[in-house]
């Protein structure tokens, strides 16, 4: 199993978006996904059609208690091959309790090792912010996958979440490494957004994927259904640009796997 970590300390930059849609495009190309909702927004749990204040267990537990393993808290989704390790406003104290616990940083890497065996990619989706939870995604991360927000300060809070992800590598996790920085809520119209496509592309050069994902309503409408874009709206560019990008990925791995 690879594990890709979606992760921004900003919020609002498409990082949910992204963790859903990407998972749904993989797993609608035949893989087999495990969605990982890690913000106590649970964002991403509604937005596959779980319900959080119905859930008996959700990873909070898993992450706090050891007895409860991931299998009892993984539900399935609508989609074939797409399953959750859902959330629910619990989480927000496993943050306290996490700390005083041993190994605190590893505790999700662990879990999800028990699980791996079931699931060609696991996807993280991360809060706002650089906590205890992030820091445990980044350790069980193989990649890290970074949402930018087109706009002028997105590379000075780039290079704190670079910064964190080398401490990260020198201290928890030497195999993390990044799998791209992914243009979220990009407005082709205005020329404020080519310029600064542009800037990050100079600036961090192939680390940025090909595939940018635009400003569309119909992205913004999907998790109101309970739905990703792709099941949403199948015929619509959001969902074409989260394919193009879930085949992004998947070419890269393959690439590698051919080197290797
Ligand atoms: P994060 O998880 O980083 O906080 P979200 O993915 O929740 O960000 O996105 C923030 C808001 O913007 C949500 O309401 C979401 O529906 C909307 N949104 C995200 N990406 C797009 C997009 N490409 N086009 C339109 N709306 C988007
Ligand atoms: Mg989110």
């Amino acid at each position: 199993m690879k594990t890709i970590a979606v992760a921004n300390q900003k919020g609002g930059c498409g990082k949910t978006t992204t963790a859903v849609n990407l998972a749904a495009a993989l797993a609608m190309s035949g893989k087999r996904v495990l969605l990982v909702d890690l913000d106590p927004q649970a964002h991403s749990t509604l937005g596959v059609g779980h319900d959080p204040e119905a859930l008996d267990v959700t990873i909070y537990d898993a992450l706090i208690n050891p007895k409860i393993p991931m299998l009892r808290v993984i539900v399935s989704t609508e989609i074939t091959g797409l399953n959750l390790a859902p959330n629910n406003i619990l989480l927000s104290g496993a943050e306290y309790e996490l700390a005083s616990l041993y190994g605190r940083e590893y505790i999700l890497s662990q879990q999800l090792g028990t699980v791996s065996g079931h699931y060609d990619i696991c996807i993280i989706d991360c809060s706002p912010s650089l906590s205890l939870l992030t820091l445990n995604a980044l350790v069980a991360g193989d990649e890290v996958l970074i949402p930018v927000q087109t706009h002028y300060y997105a590379i000075e809070g780039l290079k704190q979440l670079l910064e964190t992800i080398n401490i990260v590598r020198e201290r928890f996790n030497e195999r993390l490494k990044l799998a791209g920085v992914l243009l979220t809520l990009v407005d082709s119209r205005t020329m404020l957004s080519k310029q600064i496509q542009q800037q990050m592309r100079d600036y961090f050069g192939d680390m940025v994927f090909d595939t940018v994902i635009h400003r569309t309503v119909k992205l913004a409408e999907a998790p109101g259904a309970g739905e990703s874009v792709i099941t949403y709206a199948p015929d619509s560019k959001a969902a074409a640009e989260y394919k193009a990008l879930s085949e992004e990925i998947l070419n890269e791995h393959e690439a590698q796997i051919g080197v290797a």
